[in-house]
This record gives structure tokens, sequence and C-alpha cells, in this order.
């Protein structure tokens, strides 16, 4: 089943060049898909869209068949169940590590709870208390993940989430996020650079070319 549908996506900044141009896009339910593609070829601009942090010029995106923006009408990034997680600095840094991952949960008696879960999923539980300056990038990766996760989001976007650690750190955090997100059946939109991580991450490759959806390679 399609869970997200994107349909002759166009955006631009400046009003004259195409940051995207006509993207049309169907990710189904539990499926991990990759967006592939060069610097500056509109990877993250359609990550923003999708999450609503930027409004495109043009085209329709649906969730779950219901219209969350087209050029009249925009539903809100917030609520869009939409989990986000980017490169680095994502943590609030005035929150401890507990209060960043409850931070997103809404009106839910069990947040605490469901935040300790998260944290202990991604092995992260015994830092509940440390602000992020005082642990890890790794551990801070881990809790941005877990804190996107934690309100179950309908698709969890990731934008090259993994790219500021080492290989070491990388390949571990590939390998039991690939198992968290299966197990959960999550839906996934990742941005990547590398098209190594995006073949071991995904079910699905998509490469983007000047704004532009372009055949595999
Ligand atoms: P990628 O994530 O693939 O590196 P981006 O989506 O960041 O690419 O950028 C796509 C194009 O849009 C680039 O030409 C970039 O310079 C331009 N762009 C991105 N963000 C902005 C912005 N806030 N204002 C103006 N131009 C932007």
């Amino acid at each position: 089943m399609t869970i997200l549908e994107i349909k002759n996506l166009h955006h631009t900044y400046d009003n004259e060049n195409y940051a995207l141009e006509d993207i049309n896009l169907s990710i189904n339910d539990g499926e991990i898909v990759s967006i592939l593609g060069p610097s500056g070829c509109g990877k993250t601009t359609l990550l923003r869209v999708i999450a609503g942090l930027e409004r495109q010029s043009k085209g329709t995106i649906k969730i779950n068949e219901q219209i969350i923006s087209n050029e009249k009408f925009m539903i809100p990034p917030e609520k869009r169940s939409i989990g986000l997680v980017v490169q680095d600095k994502a943590l609030f840094p005035h929150l401890n590590v507990i209060n960043n991952v409850i931070f997103g949960i809404q009106k839910n008696k069990e947040k605490y709870n469901l935040a300790k879960n998260y944290l202990d999923i991604f092995k992260v539980e015994e830092l509940a208390d440390k602000y992020p300056h005082e642990i890890s990038g790794g551990e801070q990766q881990r809790v941005a993940l877990a804190r996107a996760m934690a309100p179950h989001p309908n698709i969890l976007l990731l934008d090259e989430p993994f790219s500021a650690l080492d290989q070491s750190l990388k390949s571990e955090l590939h390998h039991e996020t690939k198992k968290i997100f299966k197990e959960k059946g999550l839906t996934v939109v990742i941005v990547s650079h590398d098209k190594d991580e995006a073949k071991f991450l995904s079910d699905r490759l998509i490469y983007i070319e000047d704004g532009k959806i372009s055949p595999q390679k």
C-alpha cells in the first residue's frame, strides 16, 4: 500500500532555477528508500518539502491518501506525523537526553516509559540524564534516532544521519538501525551520497540529478 505519494513536485528558491523539477514518487508502507545524488542535486530540498519545512512551488504530496500539501494548502510540519533526523546538532542542547526524546511525544501518559524504551532500543538508556555536549557524536545520533521514532511517525526522514561518524561506528549503527526499522515496519526515506550505505540500508534506490529523478545507474 502506498503511504507517501508525490506528484508533479517542483521547487524553486529564486523563481529561476528549479531545485526540484517534476518529481513523481510513490513509497510503500514499510519500505526503506534511499535518495542518492551528487551534492546540490536537490536531496535535502526534497526531504524538507516532504517534512513541511519548505513549501513547494508546485505539486502535491499525500500521506495515506490525504493531501498534506499542494500549491494552496499545507499541513504544518508538526501535524504530519513525520520524524526527521539530520546529520548533526540535531538535539536540543538545553535538554538532557530523556527530555530530548520526551519532547516529541504528544499527549501520552506513558511519555517517560516510551522515551526510555526507545533509548533502550538504541542502547543509550544509561545516558538518559546526560546533556548532548556530554555524550559522543555516535551517541547523539542514536538519541536523535530514538527521538524521531518515539512519537511513532508514519514516515521517518533521515538526512545523511551517519555521515559525521567514523567508519566503525557507522557500520555498527547501519546494522542496528536497519534491524530496528524492519522490526518496527517503519517507512523510511534516507538521503545519502554513499551508495554502499544506501544499498545496505534500503529496499530501493532513487537517483536525483539536477533536481530530477534520473534512471538507475
Ligand atoms: P543536496 O541536498 O542534494 O546537496 P540541496 O537540496 O541542498 O541539495 O540543494 C539543491 C539546490 O538548491 C542547490 O542548487 C542549492 O544551492 C539550492 N538551495 C538549497 N537551499 C537553498 C536555500 N535555502 N536558498 C536558496 N537556494 C538553496
